[in-house]
């Protein structure tokens, strides 16, 4: 069984609106297994950092200043196929063309408001992974649903 993993952040608009809860039970509802959890502020230079790729955009400065402006709740999910599944769940990256039953489809409006982060690709994952956690933080276990989620390991 792939052990992927897939960097997934609640923004400071999704804690304070109380939506961690519900954005948690998107994955854990599906079946992804949760191995690291933390709520943060890493500051801007950890952000621009995460965000390094787009720094030369013309949004960049007022994504910074965004996701800056409050806590973000840090997340480590696993299972098959978690980083592409992982963008499904969220939907897409403007929440006005996201469909009807994903994160942002439903919980979201603008770009620059649209609640949740979740890595783009396996190699992506890996890095941001190691940025926002270190490697003791991911706990290893065996989820007690995983027999009833997989049909084979
Ligand atoms: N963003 C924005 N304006 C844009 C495009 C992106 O404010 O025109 C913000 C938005 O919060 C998005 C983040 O920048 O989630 C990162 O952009 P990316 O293209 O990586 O989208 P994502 O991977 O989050 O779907
Ligand atoms: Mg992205």
């Amino acid at each position: 069984m792939s052990t992927e993993r897939t960097f997934i952040a609640i923004k400071p608009d999704g804690v304070q609106r109380g939506l961690v809860g519900p954005i948690l039970s998107r994955f854990e509802n599906r079946g992804y297994k949760l191995v690291a959890i933390k709520l943060m502020t890493p500051g801007k230079a950890h952000l621009e950092k995460h965000y390094a790729d787009l720094a030369g955009k013309p949004f960049f400065p007022g994504l910074i200043e965004y996701m800056n402006s409050g806590p973000i709740c840090a997340m480590v999910w696993e299972g098959r196929d978690a980083v592409k599944t992982g963008r499904v769940l969220l939907g897409a990256t403007n929440p006005l063309a996201s469909a009807p039953g994903t994160i942002r489809g439903d919980f979201a409006i603008d770009v620059g408001r649209n609640v949740c982060h979740g890595s783009d690709s396996v190699e992506n994952a890996e890095k941001e992974i190691a940025l926002w956690f270190k490697p003791e933080d991911l706990v290893s276990y065996k989820s007690a649903a995983f027999d009833w989620v997989y049909e084979k390991a």
